[in-house]
C-alpha cells in the first residue's frame, strides 16, 4: 500500500475522499491535507482559500511526519 500513515486517526482523516466536495479546501470534513507532491502534511484552514498549516508531527500519535523515506535511513 502507498502512502501508509502512521495511525488510523491520520489515514481516516487525511484520506476520507468526501462524496460531495471533490478538494479537501471545500470539505467542512476535511482535516488533515495530504500534499502529495512534497510529502508534508497540514491541517486544513476553512476560509474560503486553499491554504494548511504545516505540521510536522502527527496530532495523534506524534509520529514525525513528512519525511518517512529518510526516517529509516542508516
Ligand atoms: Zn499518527
Ligand atoms: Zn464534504
Amino acid at each position: 500500500m502507498k502512502g501508509k500513515t502512521c495511525c488510523n486517526a491520520m489515514r481516516y482523516h487525511s484520506s476520507s475522499h468526501c462524496p460531495v466536495h471533490s478538494s479537501p479546501f471545500e470539505c467542512p470534513d476535511w482535516l488533515i491535507l495530504h500534499d502529495e507532491a512534497t510529502g508534508n502534511y497540514g491541517i486544513i484552514i476553512h476560509d474560503g482559500g486553499q491554504s494548511y498549516i504545516k505540521i510536522d508531527y502527527c496530532p495523534w500519535c506524534g509520529h514525525k511526519l513528512g519525511s518517512e523515506k529518510r526516517l529509516f535511513r542508516k
